[in-house]
């Protein structure tokens, strides 16, 4: 450090010497910078000090070209500010990192997607996910994460990026992420959230007005933002394309100043989605700390606007506050990155782990676990298990390890809006179990062909799949085919295979939930997810039963679209004009709190997944704390393993607020808990009203506070938010 500082103030006396005069100039404070024992608030306020105005202009617009989609920036990443030598501040590369590093920036990790590691309900787990996309950016110089993605997926089901999501309830997507982002930070990376906020669906992303009253906004997105924030330190903000109720989201006073600045006192900065910048007075004024990936706003017209008093110096200095104190407070000044080859072994090896944690078995008939000593001859059916897995779109792609084992689909550029499959072959993982038996494919582009093969095995394994991307919505929740030249209708392909075998397991790769119209006619249906760069290896190890699946689901999968909030997808009537997504239909009500309150039956349930052996939740003790600076409450109970063979169980605690908040129950806590075959353990859920996620409290519009109501609550306990009994009642007086 002490070279740092005497980089630091040589830097500092050739400014001066340079600078000569220059009135814009600030007076430094101090010759001598802070030592690097100082906070980062000092350190960043000391460089300020030290600033030209131009040079503080340079840090807050990214340095892309206007036409950046045709030019890879330095290092492959999405985006890239350069930094000012003379004061030793370095560049910042940014690159995308929901599921793994993406962009161009080499080959990574594919991880499986964020709503796998939600799946696994399980932050050990969710911050090994975090720490590789962080080792891996490190590993490549880069120094800013722009995965973080927390949007809820439960208010649009179809909703292109919900592979990239942490599901439809906030608690548990706000706990995910934050676990996702301080392992990314860990690794001296600045993380980011995003796409803040209420970017649920992608149709119409740019003019999307989002519709929400200011209750349901802080009971349901804007809480798991909060979580996020709050339990991780992140340091970046990615504010989202579309406008929230009539302002674009990037230069909305109330998101960005009230909320999130006020409200959170989150100290970091916010930069805009990728040309989601509008203004350049407004937005800073609003709270836009930095316009990516280029500067049409935040360059000649911001310093201009701040000359002329537009902008005042306080704000462009609490900009640029703001960014340095984020990278000072993540240690990029104090730990550079050496550019090393990844831990690529290590890291698949977390995929796996993370899929094989997170993969969610939704019904077993008694096909399942596969019996390696009986079967003879398996029929492996469609969606390329031959070579490897799907994998999602957009910003979010990750250019796997070891190069894609197919693209397909779409004219590349723009790259990411191809179909690209992991180079893990499910058809491999599934002979080596069983080396012996005859293990066919078919490719599932004619059904009679992949019925007679099935007809002729001892089990067959429907591999179906659905690509999601960002920049797009589902068509429909049905597997539907958008990839292939000849689309194969994988709902008939499943029916036409399970009529030919008793024992046809589905396996499921998607982003989100889905509609399953033949799950009767079929024994077994495996929720994969996308299952990342491991994921025929983990698929196979669950089929087998080597791994017995205890993932939940962190998404309802409805029975109809007919019973989504909004049935037909919100549309725009052209590429400029703004168009409302009324979210004020299921207001706080997302997902799974939908259907309760709307009394419909879901094909699956939030937080249900089965097992290969099974659990009882017994003898629950309730213990509430009334005292005002201690208030919650803890519930303990047995949990026994009565089957015959190792497993985990997610036990679930939802809280039902008193009547006169009509809030329906929610989640409030959850436990995973490994078991060997009837092992019984005693379990503790402790539920604190303090936390950042409000168990306790509903948002109350004339306090504008988050407000615990006297009167009755409920403590429910149970497996799955449809598998629950009462624990106990507390009264709040
Ligand atoms: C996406 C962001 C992404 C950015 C940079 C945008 O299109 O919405 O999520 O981080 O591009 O790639």
């Amino acid at each position: 450090m002490r070279t740092l500082g005497l980089a630091l103030s040589l830097a500092f006396m050739l400014a001066t010497v340079a600078c000569g005069g220059n009135s814009t100039n600030p007076t430094p404070s101090s010759p001598l910078p802070p030592p690097s024992t100082a906070t980062p608030d000092v350190r960043a306020d000391y460089l300020v000090s030290q600033m030209t105005l131009a040079e503080k202009v340079q840090l807050v617009h990214g340095g892309a070209a206007l036409d950046w989609t045709q030019h890879t920036l330095p290092r492959g990443g999405a985006g890239w500010i350069p930094g000012i030598p003379r004061l030793g501040i370095p560049d910042l590369y940014f690159s995308d990192g929901s599921v793994g590093v993406g962009n161009s920036v080499g080959p990574a990790t594919a991880l499986p997607s964020s709503v796998a590691s939600a799946a696994s309900w399980d932050l050990n787990e969710a911050a090994k996910y975090g720490q590789v996309i962080g080792a891996e950016s490190r590993a490549y110089g880069i120094n800013v994460n722009l995965g973080g993605n927390v949007n809820l997926a439960g208010r649009e089901p179809r909703g292109g990026r919900n592979f990239e999501t942490k599901g439809e309830d906030p608690i548990l997507a706000g706990k995910i992420t934050a676990a996702h982002l301080k392992a990314i930070q860990g690794q001296f990376v600045i993380a980011g959230i995003k796409h803040f906020g209420f970017n649920d669906q992608e149709t119409g992303r740019t003019t999307a007005n989002a519709l929400i009253d200011e209750r349901s906004g802080r009971e349901s997105d804007l809480l798991a933002f909060e979580i996020g924030v709050k339990d991780s330190g992140v340091q970046s903000v990615m504010c989202s394309y579309n406008l929230v109720n009539g302002t674009y989201a990037c230069e909305n006073q109330y998101l960005l100043n009230t909320v999130l600045k006020g409200d959170w006192a989150f100290p970091g900065f916010v930069m805009s989605d990728w040309d989601a910048t509008h203004s350049t007075v407004n937005a800073a004024q609003a709270g836009l700390d930095q316009e990516q990936p280029e500067n049409i706003y935040f360059g000649s017209n911001l310093l201009q606007a701040v000359q002329t008093g537009q902008v005042p110096q306080t704000r462009i200095d609490d900009m640029v506050h703001r960014i340095l104190r984020a990278m000072f407070a993540v240690g990029i000044f104090d730990h550079p990155a050496t550019v090393q080859p990844i831990d690529a072994v290590t890291d698949a090896a977390i995929a796996q782990e993370t899929e094989e944690q997170g993969a969610v078995l939704l019904k077993n008939s008694g096909s399942l676990p596969l019996d390696k000593t009986a079967i003879a001859s398996i029929a492996v059916i469609g969606s390329h298990a031959d070579v490897g897995v799907l994998s999602g779109g957009g910003s979010a792609q990750v250019n796997p390890v070891g190069g894609p084992a197919l693209t397909e689909g779409r004219p590349c550029p723009p790259c990411w809006a191809q179909v690209m499959w992991d180079p893990s072959s499910p058809l491999q993982a599934i002979q080596a179990k069983v080396p012996l038996a005859s293990v066919t494919f078919n490719d599932g582009s004619n059904a009679s062909a992949a019925a007679a093969l099935a007809a002729s095995s001892n089990v067959a394994i429907v591999f179906v799949s659905q690509w999601e991307s960002e920049a797009m919505d589902l068509p429909s929740l049905n597997f539907t085919d958008v990839i292939h030249p000849t689309p194969i209708n994988q709902d008939a392909l499943v029916n036409a295979v399970a009529a030919a075998n008793p024992h046809t397991v589905v396996v499921l790769e998607n982003g989100g939930a889905n509609v399953l119209p033949w799950l009767a006619n079929v024994n077994a249906v495996l929720e994969a997810w996308y299952p990342g760069q491991r994921g025929g290896d983990a698929i196979a190890n669950i089929l087998f039963g080597d791994v017995n699946p205890s993932g939940k689901l962190p998404i309802t999968f409805p029975a109809s679209v007919n019973d989504l909030p909004r049935p037909v997808l919100a549309t725009p009537p052209n590429s400029t004009t703004p168009f409302n997504v009324d979210y004020t239909t299921d207001a706080a009500n997302v997902g799974y709190k939908w259907y309760d309150t709307k009394g419909l039956t879901p094909l699956f349930p939030f937080g249900f997944g089965l097992s290969y052996t099974t659990f009882a939740i017994t003898n629950p003790q309730l213990t509430a704390n009334l005292s005002a600076n201690s208030l919650g409450f803890q519930v303990s109970f047995s949990l026994q393993n009565t089957g015959a063979r190792a497993g985990s169980e997610v036990a679930q605690v939802y809280l039902g607020l008193p009547a006169s908040t009509g809030e329906p129950k929610r989640l409030v806590g959850w436990q995973k808990v490994p078991l060997s075959a009837g092992q019984q353990q005693s379990v503790t859920v402790n539920v604190v009203a303090a936390d950042s996620s409000h168990p306790l409290s509903y948002w109350d519009v004339n306090a504008h506070a988050w407000l615990a109501a006297p009167g009755t609550y409920t403590v429910y306990l149970g497996n799955s938010s449809r598998n629950l009994t009462t624990a106990g009642t507390f009264q709040l007086p």
